[in-house]
């Protein structure tokens, strides 16, 4: 396919402003993507190579970049750099350069993906020394046969700057689209859809189906993407086989998984009402990691999908001596002091997240796994196992290991003991409990009621924390003025419309240090207008990108005609006396808190007793 084709599509996608057309916009170009190419088309979507588990960022600096843009128009970089400063923007400098080319290049070829995709490719991937010279080169060559729009986009694409602000959610939406006429054919498929409206009046129905059927496909596709973190693979397998052919996807050693996540029920009483005997686990505050292991190679990922397997290496000299040749297992990664018996604070655990002396931090604040699932082994899924067979398996396998060990579980029907067994864990310093349901699959990207979270609260605050988006910033006013920033526009995620809610404004709990750091993270990231993703009726004075996750406690949830979350009958959910408590890096804005969980927390808050 031309790269033409592609950047023409995103500058559409950058003028609209509904979500809905950047989904029929995405539809229509994944349309006209062949089956070789279509995995490649999907991750320059999202300005990157390949799924963020591959570990492969362009990276290119600004610099060199200016020189590339410089070289193929004819100007000087003193030139390129001046206008830099002008607009802030090189993807825009370098259509701007390309418009008033001084210099016809004589080698100029028509730019197609499969071009692009190898130059930039190699752009990240060289490395030693000339690396430098060699990667302004390739990008040169490509902008030598560049129009001004596919030059805006092969700029921003290497400096990590596209931010077209498609979701993944988008992207299976698009898929979906495409999808429709083949699934009418599917007569099971279109059954289950028939059966739901079922209660709807005729003319209803009719109106319905093709959307009805659409969700049903998307939640086919999504069922495979939580087990299967890679949407240029998914989507090249649906260009190929249709959705048949994605039902044969399952788990693998190498290919993260979306991880299962806890609902909240206020006490220990409503969580043996609603699960019986079960499984009771100490709530540890570190990283949750999800570890893979085929034969010799470790891989781990975090909650993000991150490949973060550098971070831990006496993690991953303990899992040489597992007893599986395969496996994927989860945990938490936490500092504790062996000696003391005490857990370090999540201060000195997040420590870990650096590039140098990881050596010398694992040797002063070595760091135990406490690994709470097993999803796979020897060559088998073991997701749709009950979870007291997957636990009683990660036992056996561990072994005796001094830097992984189970979890501290205990396993009652007792809303006493449970209480009992909170409490205690609250006093050595843990964030709470995690209640399990003894009988329950794992369920992949999803919160559902087969764990369910306790955490230690204080007088006037909410039960559990809740993670915001950060969708805007407003400036400084009197002492603040320095920092550039007072206060940040906040969001949370609604899945069903894959957007950004506003929920509150928050200008607390932040450190001179922090509003100083948030300020240079948040000005990268501006944006001229409302992001397509973002709903909010506020206007902060700078909207920023939604890519940045703030943990934050609140004294309450009230309703408020102010914010869009939840908004019903002119009035939507809002955080009282929001403070920030730290930045959540383990989080994308799509795991941040939902519209629905805020809903659920406001129900209960009404009725929140103490004690069991
Ligand atoms: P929180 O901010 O409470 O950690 P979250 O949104 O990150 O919430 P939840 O699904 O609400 O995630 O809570 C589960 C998280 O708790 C897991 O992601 C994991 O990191 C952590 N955790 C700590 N101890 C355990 C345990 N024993 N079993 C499962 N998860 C645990």
């Amino acid at each position: 396919m031309e790269f033409k084709i592609l950047a023409d599509s995103f500058d559409k996608v950058e003028k609209v402003s509904k979500r809905l057309e950047m989904t029929d916009l995405l539809a229509e170009l994944f349309e006209k993507s062949d089956v070789d190419e279509i995995a490649r088309v999907i991750y320059l979507c999202q300005g990157q190579l390949a799924p963020p588990y591959k570990d492969i960022e362009i990276g290119m600096g600004e610099k060199y970049a200016e020189e590339a843009i410089a070289k193929a128009a004819g100007y000087t970089k003193t030139e390129v750099e001046k206008e830099f400063k002008k607009k802030g923007d090189l993807g825009l400098v370098a259509e701007e350069f390309l418009k008033k080319k001084k210099q016809r290049s004589l080698f100029s070829a028509e730019l197609t993906v499969e071009k692009v995709f190898k130059n930039l490719m190699r752009i990240a991937t060289v490395e030693g020394s000339g690396s430098q010279q060699l990667k302004i080169k390739l990008l040169a060559e490509l902008l030598n046969s560049a129009s001004p729009v596919e030059a805006r986009y092969l700029i921003r694409i290497p400096l990590g700057s596209l931010r077209l602000g498609i979701g993944d959610p988008t992207i299976m939406d698009a898929f979906a689209i495409n999808l429709l006429p083949e699934a009418k054919k599917d007569k099971a498929l279109v059954k289950k859809v028939e059966k739901k409206l079922k209660e709807k009046k005729e003319e209803k129905r009719a109106e319905e189906f093709d959307k009805k059927l659409r969700l049903a496909i998307r939640e086919i596709i999504e069922s495979k993407y939580n087990v299967h973190s890679d949407l240029g693979d998914l989507a090249e397998t649906l260009k190929r086989h249709d959705l048949k052919g994605i039902e044969k996807i399952g788990i693998e050693p190498g290919i993260p998984i979306r991880p299962t996540l806890a609902e909240r029920l206020p006490t220990a009483k409503k969580i043996i009402e609603k699960l019986g005997k079960c499984a009771v686990e100490a709530k540890y505050d570190g990283f949750r990691l999800a570890i893979h292991k085929k034969g010799e190679k470790v891989t781990i990922f975090s909650r993000r999908q991150e490949n973060v397997t550098e971070m831990f290496p006496e993690i991953v000299e303990a899992v040489k001596n597992l007893k599986a040749s395969d496996a994927i297992f989860e945990g938490e990664a936490l500092a504790f002091n062996e000696e003391t018996e005490e857990y370090y604070p999540f201060q000195v655990t997040i420590q870990r997240k650096r590039k140098y002396d990881i050596d010398k931090m694992a040797k002063e604040f070595p760091l135990t796994l406490f690994a709470f699932d097993l999803l796979y082994a020897n060559g088998q899924s073991l997701m749709d196992l009950p979870f007291k067979e997957r636990r009683e398996r990660l036992g056996k396998i561990i072994g005796k290991n001094k830097t992984i060990v189970l979890t501290d579980t205990i396993i009652t029907n007792s809303a006493k003991e449970l209480e009992e067994y909170f409490n205690k864990s609250v006093e050595k310093g843990l964030e709470g409990i995690i209640a399990k349901d003894l009988n329950a699959k794992y369920i992949a990207g999803a919160r559902k009621f087969s764990w369910i979270k306790l955490k230690r609260s204080y007088k006037g605050e909410l039960g559990d924390t809740i993670d915001t988006v950060i969708i805007g910033f407003f400036k400084g006013k009197g002492k603040r003025t320095k920092f550039g920033l007072g206060g940040l526009l906040t969001a949370v995620y609604d899945k069903k419309s894959d957007s950004f809610k506003s929920i509150a404004k928050i200008g607390t709990g932040m450190s001179e240090e922090m509003l100083e750091s948030l300020f240079k993270m948040l000005s990268k990231i501006k944006k001229e207008k409302k992001p397509v993703r973002v709903d909010s009726e506020l206007k902060p004075d700078i909207w920023v990108e939604p890519k940045y996750v703030i943990e934050v406690n609140a004294d309450e949830i009230t309703k408020s005609p102010v914010h869009t979350a939840g908004k019903e009958k002119g009035e939507g959910f809002a955080l009282r006396f929001p403070r920030m408590i730290k930045l959540r890096q383990d989080k994308t804005p799509e795991q941040a808190t939902t519209v629905k969980e805020i809903e659920q927390m406001f129900k209960k808050q009404r009725h929140v007793s103490t004690g069991a």
